[in-house]
Parts: structure tokens; sequence; C-alpha cells
């Protein structure tokens, strides 16, 4: 029995501001494939789309619980980043190889993202216009410096932005120092996810609104629904977090919700009183800062804090949230006081103590990509087509860097690894200050 099944609220904004969905295809009765995979988030969506690519004459099955986009996939704020925020403070110049080589593979999953969404015609809204990281405090002005020297030890180009730089782009004179990283991408992200489905090749099957509630282990594997069953030899599962509800990863990984909101669509008026550019995302300097994009739809994104918890569902926790996000969306855009806030929702992220995600085979012909530690538009989509690759005997360069090690390494027992990690999530944003 597969315990805990995804809950879904429909508090998403990115998915709730798309036209309606159409009503989806469940699973019914018996179905045989040759490779199921269970998931429709980046991982998931990647693995179906390059098995069905190598293998143009077998059968694939993506089968996913909830609607396509109202997953993390489609509640995330859309940043397709190529590097991390923030590069390794210490032994820096020992892990420069292997920061190089992270960001020729995160590019990698951008490259082939990109170029599905042109071949295909996704309209989600896809532009390369790079990130910038900002901040607001002398804490978070330095730790961009610190940014921009761990960029310069492997050569990576960027752009240093002053506070009336960032004022002209952001309307808000809130930032005082900015770097351009000009390489990661953004888009809508709930659009995103429902194009790649639509477009997978017509040898893949996808199931939506489908939870797998059981699944016996074997030769063929067999998955069971509320209404049908799938039985496949090869079965990946791409679940995010819910991987341990499947038996494996257990007690590895961290589970974590960030929170995001979008306003209503701004007046004229309001537009003209902010100024600034129509179109801009912001990573902030300090990890428990604020992301924010404005979007050419005329809305604003907030993204802030985190709960230790793999649910967004307590009503009453969504509106303390609410309050925190209100508070950062006046501090930044003190000219849009009275701008409601229309949605307010959470995701899940999975992480794990050691940074290591799950990239390969876990038990006999089951296969398992998750854990793409918060950034899993490029490094989801990239471990699922090198998963993908590996299943059918190839070597994808840079496979060594998912696959290397033991993986997750263990969580501290509960409530030991609960209280840490709480108390590690207050501290840091104390430490954030006005980032937040
Ligand atoms: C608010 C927020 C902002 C974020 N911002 C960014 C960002 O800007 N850039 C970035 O790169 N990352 C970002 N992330 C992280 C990113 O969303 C995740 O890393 C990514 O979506 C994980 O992809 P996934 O495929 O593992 O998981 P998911 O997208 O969660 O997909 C896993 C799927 O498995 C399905 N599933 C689970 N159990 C079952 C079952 N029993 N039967 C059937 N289906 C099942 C789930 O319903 C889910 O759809 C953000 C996350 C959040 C929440």
């Amino acid at each position: 029995m597969v315990q805990d099944l995804p809950k879904s609220d429909r508090q998403n904004g990115w998915l709730e501001i798309l036209p309606m969905l159409p009503h989806p295809k469940v699973l019914k009765g018996k179905v045989k494939a040759d490779y199921a995979v269970i998931g429709a988030g980046y991982g998931g969506l990647a693995t179906a789309r390059r098995l069905a690519e190598l293998n143009p004459d077998s059968q694939i099955v993506l089968v996913e619980a909830d609607r396509i986009g109202n997953n993390a996939a489609g509640r995330c704020s859309g940043f397709i980043i190529d590097h991390a925020h923030n590069l390794r403070a210490k032994d820096f110049s020992e892990d420069a190889a292997s920061a190089k080589a992270q960001i020729s593979m995160n590019r990698a999953g951008i490259d082939w993202l990109r170029g599905i969404v042109s071949r295909e015609g996704i309209d989600c809204d896809w532009r390369d216009d790079g990130k910038i990281h900002a901040a607001s405090s002398d804490k978070g002005a330095s730790m961009l410096d610190h940014f921009a020297g761990s960029l310069d030890a492997i050569d990576e180009d960027y752009q240093r932005l002053d506070h009336s730089q960032l004022k002209l782009r952001f309307g808000t004179d809130y930032y005082r120092s900015g770097l351009l990283a000009p390489h990661s991408a953004t888009v809508q992200p709930a659009a995103l996810v429902r194009g790649l489905a639509a477009t997978l090749p017509a040898n893949v099957q996808v199931f939506e609104a489908s939870a797998i509630t059981d699944v016996s282990f074997g030769s063929p594997h067999g998955l069971s629904s509320a209404r049908g069953s799938v039985s496949a030899p090869v079965l990946v599962l791409a679940v995010n977090g819910f991987i341990e509800r499947f038996g494996f990863a257990q007690k590895r990984l961290i589970p974590l919700i960030t929170w995001g909101s979008m306003t209503r669509e701004l007046k004229n008026s309001e537009i003209d009183r902010l100024g600034g550019d129509e179109n801009y995302g912001i990573i902030p300097a300090h990890p428990a800062g604020t992301t924010v994009r404005r979007l050419p739809n005329k809305r604003i994104l907030i993204r802030n804090q985190y709960t230790y918890s793999a649910t967004s569902d307590s009503i009453k926790g969504r509106e303390r949230v609410r309050k925190t996000h209100e508070k950062s969306f006046i501090a930044r855009y003190p000219m849009l006081a009275g701008v409601e806030l229309e949605y307010t929702w959470g995701g899940a992220l999975s992480l794990s103590r050691n940074g290591s995600g799950i990239c390969g085979q876990v038990a006999d012909g089951v296969f398992a990509t998750s854990a793409y530690q918060g950034v899993g538009m490029a490094k989801g989509t990239i471990s699922g087509k090198y998963l993908a690759e590996h299943i059918m005997g190839e070597s994808p360069e840079h496979i060594g860097l998912l696959t290397a090690g033991n993986g997750p390494s263990r969580n501290y027992p509960d409530p030991f690894n609960r209280w840490g990690v709480t108390a590690n999530i207050s501290w840091r944003r104390r430490q954030a200050g006005s980032e937040e």
C-alpha cells in the first residue's frame, strides 16, 4: 500500500490563471506498457519523453496523482537556473571543477528544455533574461560580493548593478546592490509543465488524477489506482519526496514546503505608479530572503519561508504565510499599498543533508529520480533525461554527478531531525532580516 498520497488544493496562482483545464484522462481498466513512470513533475516528464524518443516502438505510461501543474513543478517560481544561488563558501577552489561540471550539466537541462519549448511551440513565456540577485542590507550586499568572487574563481560572467540601476529596472528603491547572472531562463511554470505533458511523443499515454495506491514489485511490476492498473517490466519513480512512501530513501529526505503568493492583476494606474521593467526576476542575496517576479501579465509574485512538512494543506499555516508575504510585498512596493495577494500556495521540496539526489536503479527493474535540492527545473529535467539514457545503457556526460556516492545521507532520528531543521529555518529567517 502506498501511504500518504499528494493532497491538492486549488490555490496555485500559476495554474489558476491558465485557461480552464480539459477533463483529465484517468487511468481505468488494465493497461500494459513497457515502461511505467509515476509522477509528472520535471523528473517524470523528462524521463517519459526521453524513453519514448529512444524507444519509438515501446509503450510508455506516465501516471500522475493530481492535475499536472498542480504539483511542485507547476507551483515553483519559474527560474530555470544554471548555477546555485550561493556557490560553496568553504574550500571553494577545491570544488571549482565540480561547480563547473554542475553548471554545464544544468545548462544541458536548460538547452534541452528550450529546444522542446521552441520546437513544440509551448506557450509558457520563456525568457532568456537571466536572474538578478539583489540585496537590500549590508549583510546581503557583502554576500553578493562573496558570490561575485566565487563566480570569478570559475570564470563565470556576470554584471554588477548598483542602487540606481536596480531602481530603474524594478521601480522600487528597496535594493542597494545587485548581480545579474545572465544564463538562466524564466517561465510560467504551470504553463511549461502542461505544455510538456501535452507534447509528449505519441507512444506515451498520460493519466492524471490517478494516484497509484499500491505497487506489487515483480516481473512485471503491477501498479494500482482507484479505477485501473498498469503492468510494466520497468518502473520509474519520479515522485519527489513521496519516494519514501514507495519504500525507498526512507528517513533520508528532508520534507520542506516553501510558499508563493501572486497579486491580482495591477491596474494601469498602479503600473504607472510602480515604473520599472514589465518583467524581471529577483533572487534574494540571502538564502532565507524573498524571491520576486514581476510578470508580463501585470502580476507580482512573492516567495519566501520554509515549513518542515510534506504537505501544505493547513489553512491556518497558509494565512500566517500570507501575512508575511504581504509585509515583504509592501516593503518593496509601498506605492502599491492596497494591492491584494490573490493566491497563496505551498509546494514541496525534497532536500537531503548531504545535498545528494537520487538518479539510478533502486531495485530490480525499478529506477528513481528525485531530490533536486529545491532547484528541480533544470536539475530534475536533466536527471530525468539522463536516467532514461542510463536505463537504455547509455552513459551521458556528467551522469556521474547525479549517481556518484551513496545518495542522500540518513537523517538524524525524529524528533531531532524535525527540531534541528525547524531551528535552522528560524535561525536563517532571523539572519535574513530585511532580505525577507
Ligand atoms: C514555491 C516554490 C518555488 C520554487 N522555485 C523554484 C525555481 O524557481 N526554480 C527551480 O528550479 N525549482 C524551484 N522549486 C523547486 C521545484 O519545484 C522542485 O525541485 C521540482 O518541482 C521537483 O520536481 P519533481 O519532478 O521531483 O517533483 P513534483 O513536481 O512534485 O512531481 C512529482 C509528482 O509525483 C506525483 N506523485 C507522488 N506520489 C504519487 C502517487 N502515489 N501516484 C501518482 N503520482 C504521484 C505528485 O503528485 C507530483 O506531481 C520551487 C518549489 C516551490 C514549492
